[in-house]
């Protein structure tokens, strides 16, 4: 695998989490062996301003229907990261109930639904978070001896 960062494009970024967000996301979108349709998701904590001007931590996380190699900035849904930390806690939650709570805690309406694995990207205590479904993993956990071939690669 070769990285595409290149020190001297992502410094036009260093001020903008979410231009980084957005930079980093179309790298990795356009290694087809890492991203599988466009698929994966990326995030990047960060703060914004709500609309009475104050800060708010937020999770900026990729929306339904964006694709990594060509995401932009309003592909990133804009989550506040403490409530979606506490959905995290529940005992249970259905599918029904969490998207309609990551809904909910928008600063932006208008933004599309977060990702279904807002929660997990909220809990990694990494600023930027990158997921991808590589093929290299996929082979490897997508078949009937999956779960029996991570255990023997990964025993711990
Ligand atoms: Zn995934």
């Amino acid at each position: 695998m070769k990285s595409l960062w290149n020190d001297k494009d992502a410094a036009e970024f260093s001020d903008d989490d979410l231009a980084m967000r957005v930079y980093t996301s179309r790298l990795l979108g356009a290694d087809e062996s890492l991203v599988m349709h466009g698929g994966g998701n990326t995030s990047v904590k960060s703060v914004v301003q709500d609309f009475f001007g104050r800060d708010v931590e937020v999770l900026l996380v990729k929306g339904s229907g964006w694709d990594l190699g060509t995401i932009e900035k309003p592909g990133f849904a804009p989550i506040r990261l403490e409530e979606t930390k506490m959905l995290a806690e529940r005992d249970t939650l259905t599918d029904t109930a969490m998207a309609k709570q990551l809904r909910g805690i928008l600063l932006d309406q208008s933004a599309p639904s977060p990702s279904v694995e807002a929660i997990l990207h909220a809990i990694m205590p990494s600023k930027f978070v990158d997921h991808t479904h590589t093929d290299a993993v996929v082979t490897l956990s997508n078949n009937p001896k999956g779960e029996a071939i991570i255990a023997e690669l990964f025993p711990d």
